[in-house]
């Protein structure tokens, strides 16, 4: 289905979403930052960025949660689990590189168990996605075979063409039955093909050479080499759509706790450290070498899927200047270089 929505109508798009009860999530501004968040109307949202700062992940898997509360006394012990932890939302205005993390990252929520509460906010929330108008020079989308106006992942797809007005295209039956619901928003799309104002992100590298130099390179002084900047501050991994690594802690008193999820990452030092002191990865070589390695390597290998949607977040966040596709271009063009297996 295809419709049209002009940008002085996004405000009763949201407000006819909460209406019938949905929680709407967009992009706003706070103070510096834009990130997505909740908004009660349109006119907090702000369309004027690349990307926001926050990725869409922690809408599925939040930075801290409670998977459950114990009790215990003598041998009994009584566990309650959270109910109600996936709301009926929409997202409206992610990138698309933001709404194809979804699909990844499906795939190991899904993997040995499935992680209910990733699969209850997959099912109740619906991923309205506005393609990118404009990028910038962190932006490597389609190096990682992406575009900034692919629709994998979204429910709905915005595209903008002229005047303010967007071009509305479902995507999946979730993202056609929202239309539906609120049809009477949206008006009929144009008679004739209008251009649409889509970014144009150059291609950086070949990703296939990216692979198959990691394949014969788990032993390269590049790794060492490339993360002599890094500091282990683990901000890349917090700002990643498609980073998921969780630690698991009870905060409890002798006779009660609460088990709680919270984010971890393996750029920090003590990511791997065994209790007996040990630690596998005792270099942040070998940590930032663990880091490309599950990207492009090992998650193509387990999943069939890049563990990386070129959102360009990591490197705009690095505080030590740390840029992901310069280091994936470098192994791409050593993968090319004579006596190199590409
Ligand atoms: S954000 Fe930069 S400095 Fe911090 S861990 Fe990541 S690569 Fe290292
Ligand atoms: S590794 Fe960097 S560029 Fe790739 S998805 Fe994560 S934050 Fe985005």
């Amino acid at each position: 289905m295809e419709k049209r929505l002009n940008k002085k109508d996004f405000d009763n798009f949201i407000t006819s979403l909460r209406g019938k009860g949905y929680k709407t999530i967009a992009p706003k501004k706070d103070n510096n930052l834009i990130v997505l968040d909740e908004v009660q109307g349109g006119g907090e949202i702000s369309l004027d960025h690349v990307i926001t700062n926050n990725s869409i992940k922690e809408f599925f898997f939040p930075k801290t949660e409670k998977v459950l509360s114990y009790r215990m006394e003598k041998n009994n012990v009584q566990i309650e689990e959270p109910e109600d932890f996936a709301v009926k939302s929409v997202i409206f205005g992610s990138r698309p590189c933001d709404a194809f993390s979804l699909p990844v990252m499906d795939k190991v929520f899904n993997w040995d168990c499935s992680d209910k509460f990733w699969v209850q906010r997959r099912e109740a929330v619906t991923i309205v996605t506005i393609a990118c108008d404009k990028c910038d020079t962190y932006c490597f989308c389609t190096s990682v075979g992406l575009a900034p106006d692919a629709k994998g992942g979204s429910d709905v797809l915005f595209t903008k063409i002229s005047g303010d007005d967007y071009v509305v295209e479902t995507v999946t039956e979730k993202g056609e039955s929202l239309i539906k619901e609120f049809e009477g928003v949206f008006s009929d799309p144009l008679s004739e093909a209008s251009d649409r104002q889509v970014a144009t992100v150059e291609k950086k590298f070949e990703i296939e050479k990216v692979k198959s130099w990691l394949d014969e390179n788990f032993v390269h002084t590049v790794w060492t080499d490339f993360s002599l900047k890094c500091i282990g501050c683990g901000a890349c991994t917090f700002v990643c759509p498609t980073c998921h690594c969780f630690d698991i802690v009870d905060e409890c008193t002798m006779t009660k706790g609460d088990r709680v999820k919270n984010w971890d990452g393996c750029q920090f030092k003590m990511f791997t450290m065994h209790t007996s002191g040990h630690n596998p990865r005792s270099t942040q070589g070998e940590r930032w070498r663990q880091r490309i390695m599950h990207k492009f390597k090992y998650y193509v290998e387990k999943f069939d899927s890049i563990l990386c949607v070129g959102c360009g977040r990591c490197s705009r966040v690095c505080p030590a200047d740390m840029n992901i596709s310069e280091m994936l271009e470098i192994i791409a063009t050593e993968a090319s270089q004579p006596g190199n297996k590409e």
